[in-house]
């Protein structure tokens, strides 16, 4: 059977092409000269399979969608109070190019406007890095999150220079309020080389879908950055993702994003897909058309805007079964799905109201698929109070999907990985 998919995605592009209203960026020469019609999508799951329609293999500047992944190596690197020392994360509601810093402190308000990715730009890497070092784990990082080498485009990089009239005013006011402490123009040709890294559309889904995976390219399984950085990049895609469009964007679409003035325009929904969209007219805003377009009704037929109320999932509590013997009582939860906090919550409720009388309290934790940190947590800890009240626990955990079952002082639990041992207990 051939994918419904591809047809999908082929289906939509097809539906926004009537869009040609919009113009390609003109104050960079070179971008000038891009097709206009050029046009593709595709989209990336967080396990790493990639479909794509139309132009997606045509490859196209980055531009400002390299200020998030830029940010996230800078966070890397320096850590979060490092950047933030430097720059904010508040939304300007200006437009991509505005000065936007913050009375008093001088910081540019975020790292998605120019002044903020230009600050930002100069805090890849290690402190005391020259251009040059700094240039090149710019490219490396990026390479990673696209699982494939990347390179600048000459053309447009020289181009862009040539009229970089107003970054270089941004850098010059960065530097006075000593957010830069280096020479402007080379933080500038830095920023300006990152912005001209070549990607395909097939790129930009897989490093969306980077970011969207906690970090962990899909393709390539590499670990790019924490999951606690792309947590922070995706909730500043959210906010100022879009320039002046960031409200209507997050109530209309939906999805944490980011476009570029070549046509790029990615979006990345946390723990399910990146999805990247090439077309280069664009609104006033400095947004595809297009692809503004496509978001739009993607979001709309999958679903995917990040307020939508998923439908509840299956209850944590498969089964509650309670044995009597005449000598000693036993109850049995049976656990099914994920375990986080609203999950655990669940399972707190139940034992409170029902281990009252009984000697050994079992946990089947057999069909349990995952366990985060606080479902651990909450986990281990009915566990100690049930010890302290004089019950027996056990727990009935075949792949170990509780890690470090030991729970906190007074608690003891004991985990059996087969059934015959249960029963023989
Ligand atoms: N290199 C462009 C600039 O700094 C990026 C702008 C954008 O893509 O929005 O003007």
């Amino acid at each position: 059977m051939k994918s419904p998919i591809p047809d999908y995605l082929a289906e939509v592009l097809g539906d926004s092409a009537h869009a040609v209203e919009g113009a390609v960026a003109d104050y960079i020469p070179e971008l000038a000269k891009a097709d206009p019609d050029r046009f593709g999508v595709a989209l990336s799951t967080v396990d790493g399979v990639v479909y794509a329609a139309g132009d997606a293999d045509v490859e196209f500047s980055i531009q400002s969608i390299s200020k998030p992944f830029v940010y996230a190596l800078a966070l890397a690197d320096r850590g979060l109070d490092g950047v933030l020392a430097k720059v904010g994360v508040e939304p300007s509601g200006d437009a991509f190019n505005e000065l936007s810093l913050e009375p008093g402190t001088g910081r540019p308000r975020n790292p998605m406007i120019n002044a903020g990715a230009i600050a930002t730009h100069a805090l890849a890497g290690m402190a005391g890095w020259g251009a040059a070092e700094r240039m090149e784990r710019v490219v490396a990082g990026l390479s990673e999150f696209a699982g494939r080498p990347l390179r600048v485009d000459e053309a447009v990089c020289a181009s862009e220079l040539e009229t970089a009239h107003r970054n270089l005013a941004l850098a010059h006011m960065l530097r006075s309020y000593q957010i830069l402490d280096e020479e402007p123009t080379a933080v500038v040709e830095g920023y300006t080389r990152q912005c001209s890294l070549l990607v395909t559309t097939r790129d930009l889904a897989v490093m969306a879908a980077t970011l969207a995976n906690g970090g962990r390219q899909p393709v390539t399984g590499r670990q790019v950055i924490s999951p606690r950085v792309a947590r922070q990049v995706l909730s500043v895609m959210t906010t100022c993702g879009m320039y002046d469009a960031a409200g209507d964007w997050v109530t209309t679409v939906g999805i944490p994003a980011k476009s570029g003035v070549a046509g790029g325009l990615i979006g990345a929904l946390p723990g399910q897909v990146g999805v990247a969209t090439f077309s280069p007219r664009l609104d006033v805003h400095g947004n595809s058309v297009r692809g503004v377009h496509l978001f739009g009704r993607m979001s709309e037929d999958m679903g995917l805007h990040l307020m939508d109320v998923p439908a509840p999932s299956r209850s944590v509590l498969r089964k509650v079964r309670t044995f009597d013997d005449g000598h000693s009582t036993a109850i049995v939860f049976q656990l099914q799905g994920s375990l986080g906090f609203t999950t655990a919550e669940v399972v707190v409720r139940a034992v409170v109201e029902s281990t009252e009388r009984t000697d050994r309290v079992i946990f089947d934790i057999e069909r349990l698929q995952s366990v985060d940190r606080v479902g651990r947590v909450m986990l281990l800890e009915v566990v100690r109070r049930l010890s302290l009240d004089g019950r027996e626990v056990l727990f009935l955990d075949p792949d170990g999907v509780v890690p470090d079952p030991v729970p906190g002082d007074g608690g003891a639990v004991r985990v059996v990985r087969t059934r015959e041992e249960l029963r023989a207990r």
